[in-house]
């Protein structure tokens, strides 16, 4: 059995403009501002993808869907997610399991934990953890200036 191991990380700031939503994980957290980003700035589902490619040797993220590209600006990042998958099969990678940490001071994600494990493993097609750290007021994401975060994936074929 072939396995190979992948990290991610990904980091997106609070963005000022009233009209983004939060979305993590292909999730909408209701009431929140939203991130800063090219695209729906799920940071979750993009640290996501970057283990996935990494695990892969397929490159990142941004080499497959650059931000100076018009058709990824607001780009749902489940859909981009689901080409990353169609790459990996291409190479007849499955996922064994994926991984990741959330690292925010607010808003809780307790709530909407179950919803993004469920959407993620639906569209990698294995299991996929998310939990949430909060930064214990060091640095700027101590400081609630944005959301960051870290994911492992492995993939066995
Ligand atoms: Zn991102």
């Amino acid at each position: 059995m072939d396995l190979r191991i992948g990290q991610g990380f990904d980091v997106h700031p609070w963005s000022d403009d009233p009209r983004r939503r939060l979305v993590l994980g292909g999730v909408e957290v209701a009431g929140e501002r939203g991130l800063d980003g090219h695209s729906d700035a799920d940071v979750l589902s993009h640290a996501v993808a970057d283990a996935l490619l990494g695990a892969a040797g397929l490159g990142d993220i941004g080499t497959h869907f650059p931000d100076t590209d018009a058709r990824f600006r607001g780009a749902d990042s489940l859909t981009l997610l689901a080409d990353v998958i169609e790459r990996l099969r291409a190479d007849r990678w499955t996922v064994g399991n994926v991984d990741t940490t959330v690292i925010l001071e607010a808003p809780k994600l307790a709530p909407h934990r179950a919803a993004m494990e469920d959407r993620l493993s639906a569209v990698v097609g294995g299991p996929v953890s998310v939990k949430a750290k909060r930064a214990e007021g060091l640095g700027a994401l101590g400081r609630g200036e944005g959301v960051a975060c870290f994911a492992v994936a492995l993939l066995v074929r």
